[in-house]
Protein backbone atom coordinates (compact mmCIF):
# COMPACT_ATOMS: atom_id res chain seq x y z
CA UNK A 1 0.00 0.00 0.00
CA UNK A 2 1.18 3.39 -0.54
CA UNK A 3 2.02 6.25 1.94
CA UNK A 4 0.35 9.29 1.46
CA UNK A 5 1.19 12.48 3.05
CA UNK A 6 -1.57 15.80 3.45
CA UNK A 7 0.21 18.46 1.88
CA UNK A 8 -2.12 20.79 3.56
CA UNK A 9 -4.04 20.79 6.62
CA UNK A 10 -7.63 20.14 4.87
CA UNK A 11 -9.28 16.63 5.48
CA UNK A 12 -10.81 15.45 2.40
CA UNK A 13 -12.14 12.49 4.86
CA UNK A 14 -13.86 14.72 6.74
CA UNK A 15 -15.16 17.29 4.02
CA UNK A 16 -18.82 18.55 4.05
CA UNK A 17 -21.19 16.87 1.16
CA UNK A 18 -23.89 18.85 -0.23
CA UNK A 19 -27.45 17.73 0.17
CA UNK A 20 -28.11 17.34 -3.65
CA UNK A 21 -28.00 14.70 -5.62
CA UNK A 22 -25.49 14.12 -8.51
CA UNK A 23 -26.49 10.45 -9.35
CA UNK A 24 -29.40 8.51 -8.35
CA UNK A 25 -29.60 5.09 -9.62
CA UNK A 26 -32.66 2.82 -8.93
CA UNK A 27 -33.19 -1.05 -9.40
CA UNK A 28 -30.50 -0.74 -12.42
CA UNK A 29 -30.00 -4.16 -13.84
CA UNK A 30 -27.54 -4.30 -16.77
CA UNK A 31 -26.92 -8.08 -19.02
CA UNK A 32 -24.27 -8.88 -21.17
CA UNK A 33 -26.30 -11.33 -23.42
CA UNK A 34 -26.93 -14.10 -20.90
CA UNK A 35 -24.74 -12.76 -18.34
CA UNK A 36 -26.68 -10.66 -15.56
CA UNK A 37 -23.42 -8.24 -14.88
CA UNK A 38 -25.18 -5.95 -12.80
CA UNK A 39 -27.94 -6.76 -10.27
CA UNK A 40 -30.31 -4.22 -8.58
CA UNK A 41 -27.96 -1.76 -8.32
CA UNK A 42 -29.28 1.22 -6.24
CA UNK A 43 -26.94 3.88 -5.13
CA UNK A 44 -27.49 7.48 -4.82
CA UNK A 45 -24.41 9.86 -4.66
CA UNK A 46 -24.68 13.29 -3.45
CA UNK A 47 -22.55 16.41 -5.00
CA UNK A 48 -19.33 16.51 -3.11
CA UNK A 49 -19.11 12.77 -2.04
CA UNK A 50 -15.85 11.12 -2.84
CA UNK A 51 -16.61 7.21 -3.20
CA UNK A 52 -14.59 4.41 -3.80
CA UNK A 53 -15.61 1.23 -5.22
CA UNK A 54 -14.02 -1.90 -4.36
CA UNK A 55 -14.49 -5.83 -4.48
CA UNK A 56 -12.84 -9.03 -6.71
CA UNK A 57 -12.29 -8.46 -10.15
CA UNK A 58 -15.26 -9.59 -12.48
CA UNK A 59 -17.49 -7.91 -9.72
CA UNK A 60 -19.12 -5.54 -12.07
CA UNK A 61 -16.71 -2.32 -10.87
CA UNK A 62 -16.14 -1.15 -14.07
CA UNK A 63 -19.31 -1.69 -15.70
CA UNK A 64 -20.80 0.00 -13.05
CA UNK A 65 -18.90 3.18 -13.61
CA UNK A 66 -18.97 2.86 -17.09
CA UNK A 67 -23.17 3.11 -17.13
CA UNK A 68 -22.89 6.48 -15.43
CA UNK A 69 -21.54 7.82 -18.64
CA UNK A 70 -23.03 5.81 -20.81
CA UNK A 71 -20.26 3.97 -22.34
CA UNK A 72 -22.31 0.52 -21.42
CA UNK A 73 -25.83 1.13 -21.79
CA UNK A 74 -28.46 -0.69 -18.71
CA UNK A 75 -31.58 -2.74 -19.66
CA UNK A 76 -33.47 -2.07 -16.47
CA UNK A 77 -33.95 0.48 -14.33
CA UNK A 78 -33.09 3.90 -13.83
CA UNK A 79 -29.68 6.21 -13.83
CA UNK A 80 -30.15 9.75 -13.52
CA UNK A 81 -27.07 12.08 -13.74
CA UNK A 82 -27.19 15.65 -12.73
CA UNK A 83 -30.69 15.44 -13.38
CA UNK A 84 -31.20 14.07 -16.63
CA UNK A 85 -32.14 10.49 -17.05
CA UNK A 86 -29.72 8.30 -19.15
CA UNK A 87 -31.77 6.62 -22.46
CA UNK A 88 -30.54 6.30 -25.57
CA UNK A 89 -31.52 10.03 -26.19
CA UNK A 90 -28.64 11.12 -28.11
CA UNK A 91 -28.64 14.88 -26.78
CA UNK A 92 -28.58 13.37 -23.30
CA UNK A 93 -25.44 11.45 -23.80
CA UNK A 94 -23.25 13.78 -25.36
CA UNK A 95 -24.69 16.13 -22.14
CA UNK A 96 -23.93 13.79 -19.55
CA UNK A 97 -20.10 12.82 -21.52
CA UNK A 98 -19.82 16.40 -20.98
CA UNK A 99 -19.91 16.62 -17.28
CA UNK A 100 -18.77 13.28 -16.40
CA UNK A 101 -14.97 12.84 -16.75
CA UNK A 102 -13.14 9.68 -17.01
CA UNK A 103 -9.94 8.22 -16.26
CA UNK A 104 -9.22 5.01 -17.17
CA UNK A 105 -6.39 2.33 -16.24
CA UNK A 106 -4.34 2.55 -19.25
CA UNK A 107 -4.79 6.85 -19.87
CA UNK A 108 -5.79 6.29 -23.70
CA UNK A 109 -4.35 9.07 -24.38
CA UNK A 110 -4.04 10.13 -28.42
CA UNK A 111 -0.65 9.11 -28.94
CA UNK A 112 -0.10 11.20 -32.25
CA UNK A 113 -0.88 14.47 -30.30
CA UNK A 114 1.20 16.55 -28.14
CA UNK A 115 -0.19 16.64 -24.37
CA UNK A 116 -1.39 20.52 -25.18
CA UNK A 117 -3.05 18.92 -27.89
CA UNK A 118 -4.46 15.98 -25.98
CA UNK A 119 -5.91 18.69 -23.70
CA UNK A 120 -7.66 21.09 -25.90
CA UNK A 121 -9.37 18.28 -28.68
CA UNK A 122 -12.35 17.80 -26.94
CA UNK A 123 -13.01 21.35 -25.56
CA UNK A 124 -12.08 23.04 -29.12
CA UNK A 125 -14.16 20.22 -30.80
CA UNK A 126 -17.04 19.22 -28.17
CA UNK A 127 -17.55 22.77 -26.69
CA UNK A 128 -16.66 24.78 -29.54
CA UNK A 129 -14.19 26.80 -27.30
CA UNK A 130 -11.95 29.22 -29.01
CA UNK A 131 -8.30 28.03 -29.31
CA UNK A 132 -6.49 29.93 -27.02
CA UNK A 133 -9.09 30.14 -24.78
CA UNK A 134 -8.60 26.29 -24.62
CA UNK A 135 -5.06 26.11 -24.88
CA UNK A 136 -5.02 28.82 -21.54
CA UNK A 137 -7.18 26.26 -19.55
CA UNK A 138 -5.17 23.57 -20.42
CA UNK A 139 -2.08 25.07 -19.36
CA UNK A 140 -3.61 25.95 -16.12
CA UNK A 141 -4.92 22.33 -15.87
CA UNK A 142 -0.99 20.92 -16.88
CA UNK A 143 0.40 23.55 -14.23
CA UNK A 144 -2.56 22.33 -11.65
CA UNK A 145 -1.26 18.50 -11.87
CA UNK A 146 2.24 19.57 -11.86
CA UNK A 147 3.74 19.23 -15.59
CA UNK A 148 3.28 21.87 -17.82
CA UNK A 149 6.85 21.69 -18.90
CA UNK A 150 5.59 17.95 -20.59
CA UNK A 151 2.97 20.66 -22.78
CA UNK A 152 4.53 19.82 -26.34
CA UNK A 153 5.86 16.43 -25.95
CA UNK A 154 4.00 13.31 -27.16
CA UNK A 155 2.26 10.93 -24.73
CA UNK A 156 4.88 7.88 -25.10
CA UNK A 157 7.64 10.20 -24.04
CA UNK A 158 6.40 10.73 -20.78
CA UNK A 159 6.23 8.05 -17.70
CA UNK A 160 3.48 6.72 -17.21
CA UNK A 161 2.80 8.63 -13.97
CA UNK A 162 3.01 12.14 -15.78
CA UNK A 163 0.78 10.09 -18.62
CA UNK A 164 -1.77 9.80 -15.87
CA UNK A 165 -1.71 12.95 -14.78
CA UNK A 166 -2.13 14.42 -17.85
CA UNK A 167 -5.37 12.57 -18.48
CA UNK A 168 -6.79 14.02 -15.48
CA UNK A 169 -5.38 17.34 -16.78
CA UNK A 170 -7.64 16.53 -19.94
CA UNK A 171 -10.55 15.40 -18.52
CA UNK A 172 -10.29 18.43 -16.46
CA UNK A 173 -10.47 20.97 -19.54
CA UNK A 174 -13.97 19.80 -19.82
CA UNK A 175 -14.79 21.34 -16.89
CA UNK A 176 -16.78 18.34 -15.48
CA UNK A 177 -19.48 18.13 -12.40
CA UNK A 178 -18.76 13.97 -11.64
CA UNK A 179 -15.16 11.98 -12.13
CA UNK A 180 -15.13 8.67 -12.45
CA UNK A 181 -11.40 6.81 -12.38
CA UNK A 182 -11.41 3.06 -13.00
CA UNK A 183 -8.18 1.58 -11.07
CA UNK A 184 -6.22 5.02 -11.92
CA UNK A 185 -3.15 3.80 -9.97
CA UNK A 186 -2.98 0.01 -11.26
CA UNK A 187 -1.18 0.17 -14.30
CA UNK A 188 1.33 2.30 -12.37
CA UNK A 189 5.22 1.36 -11.27
CA UNK A 190 4.86 1.95 -7.18
CA UNK A 191 7.05 5.24 -7.50
CA UNK A 192 4.27 7.11 -9.74
CA UNK A 193 1.16 5.90 -7.95
CA UNK A 194 2.20 8.62 -5.30
CA UNK A 195 1.71 11.48 -7.42
CA UNK A 196 -1.23 9.80 -9.69
CA UNK A 197 -2.68 10.01 -5.23
CA UNK A 198 -2.05 12.75 -4.67
CA UNK A 199 -3.21 14.71 -7.74
CA UNK A 200 -6.44 12.93 -6.99
CA UNK A 201 -6.69 14.12 -3.18
CA UNK A 202 -6.47 17.48 -4.34
CA UNK A 203 -9.17 17.25 -6.63
CA UNK A 204 -11.03 15.97 -3.77
CA UNK A 205 -10.08 18.74 -1.41
CA UNK A 206 -11.52 20.84 -4.36
CA UNK A 207 -15.09 19.43 -3.53
CA UNK A 208 -15.46 17.70 -6.93
CA UNK A 209 -17.62 14.67 -6.37
CA UNK A 210 -15.60 11.69 -7.41
CA UNK A 211 -16.42 8.05 -8.41
CA UNK A 212 -12.97 5.69 -7.62
CA UNK A 213 -12.45 2.40 -8.29
CA UNK A 214 -9.29 1.40 -6.92
CA UNK A 215 -7.99 -1.11 -4.32
CA UNK A 216 -5.33 1.84 -2.68
CA UNK A 217 -7.11 1.51 0.87
CA UNK A 218 -5.01 4.25 2.31
CA UNK A 219 -6.24 6.59 -0.35
CA UNK A 220 -10.07 5.70 0.86
CA UNK A 221 -9.36 6.19 4.13
CA UNK A 222 -8.15 9.38 3.63
CA UNK A 223 -10.38 10.66 1.08
CA UNK A 224 -13.36 8.70 1.03
CA UNK A 225 -16.71 9.44 2.71
CA UNK A 226 -18.17 6.03 1.07
CA UNK A 227 -16.42 2.92 0.37
CA UNK A 228 -18.60 0.42 -1.74
CA UNK A 229 -17.95 -2.96 -1.94
CA UNK A 230 -19.16 -5.07 -5.06
CA UNK A 231 -19.23 -8.65 -5.85
CA UNK A 232 -20.82 -10.59 -8.34
CA UNK A 233 -22.38 -7.59 -9.44
CA UNK A 234 -24.06 -6.50 -6.86
CA UNK A 235 -23.51 -3.73 -3.64
CA UNK A 236 -22.56 -6.23 -1.15
CA UNK A 237 -21.71 -3.48 1.40
CA UNK A 238 -21.72 0.36 1.74
CA UNK A 239 -20.05 1.86 4.60
CA UNK A 240 -17.96 5.31 6.05
CA UNK A 241 -14.03 4.07 5.34
CA UNK A 242 -13.57 3.97 9.41
CA UNK A 243 -16.48 1.38 9.64
CA UNK A 244 -16.23 -0.07 6.24
CA UNK A 245 -12.41 -1.27 7.03
CA UNK A 246 -12.88 -1.57 11.31
CA UNK A 247 -16.38 -3.28 11.10
CA UNK A 248 -17.09 -4.96 7.51
CA UNK A 249 -20.58 -6.99 8.09
CA UNK A 250 -20.40 -9.20 5.41
CA UNK A 251 -17.89 -12.21 5.24
CA UNK A 252 -17.39 -11.36 1.52
CA UNK A 253 -16.14 -8.13 2.71
CA UNK A 254 -14.47 -9.52 5.11
CA UNK A 255 -12.27 -12.12 3.14
CA UNK A 256 -12.20 -9.35 0.51
CA UNK A 257 -10.42 -7.16 2.82
CA UNK A 258 -8.01 -9.67 4.58
CA UNK A 259 -6.73 -10.61 0.78
CA UNK A 260 -5.74 -7.04 0.64
CA UNK A 261 -4.72 -5.25 3.48
P1 LIG B 1 -14.43 -5.43 -12.65
O1 LIG B 1 -14.19 -4.05 -13.15
O2 LIG B 1 -15.04 -5.48 -11.28
O3 LIG B 1 -13.21 -6.30 -12.71
P2 LIG B 1 -16.07 -5.69 -15.01
O4 LIG B 1 -17.17 -4.70 -14.84
O5 LIG B 1 -14.98 -5.33 -15.93
O6 LIG B 1 -15.53 -6.12 -13.59
O7 LIG B 1 -16.68 -7.05 -15.54
C1 LIG B 1 -17.74 -7.72 -14.89
C2 LIG B 1 -18.04 -8.99 -15.62
O8 LIG B 1 -18.58 -8.67 -16.90
C3 LIG B 1 -16.83 -9.87 -15.87
O9 LIG B 1 -17.23 -11.21 -15.75
C4 LIG B 1 -16.46 -9.55 -17.30
O10 LIG B 1 -15.83 -10.65 -17.91
C5 LIG B 1 -17.80 -9.27 -17.93
N1 LIG B 1 -17.72 -8.31 -19.03
C6 LIG B 1 -17.17 -7.07 -18.97
N2 LIG B 1 -17.30 -6.43 -20.14
C7 LIG B 1 -17.93 -7.29 -20.98
C8 LIG B 1 -18.36 -7.22 -22.35
N3 LIG B 1 -18.19 -6.12 -23.09
N4 LIG B 1 -18.99 -8.31 -22.86
C9 LIG B 1 -19.20 -9.40 -22.12
N5 LIG B 1 -18.84 -9.54 -20.83
C10 LIG B 1 -18.20 -8.50 -20.26
MG1 LIG C 1 -12.46 -3.14 -13.82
Amino acid sequence: MTELTVESDIDPSKMEVSDEVAIEITNMNKWFGAFHVLRDIDLTINQGERIVVCGPSGSGKSTLIRCINRLEEHQAGRIVVDGIELTSDLKNIDKIRSEVGMVFQHFNLFPHLTILENCTLAPIWVRKVPRKEAEETAMEYLTKVKIPEQANKYPGQLSGGQQQRVAIARSLCMKPKIMLFDEPTSALDPEMIKEVLDTMIELAKEGMTMICVTHEMGFARQVANRVIFMDQGQIVEQNEPEEFFNNPQSDRTKLFLSQIL
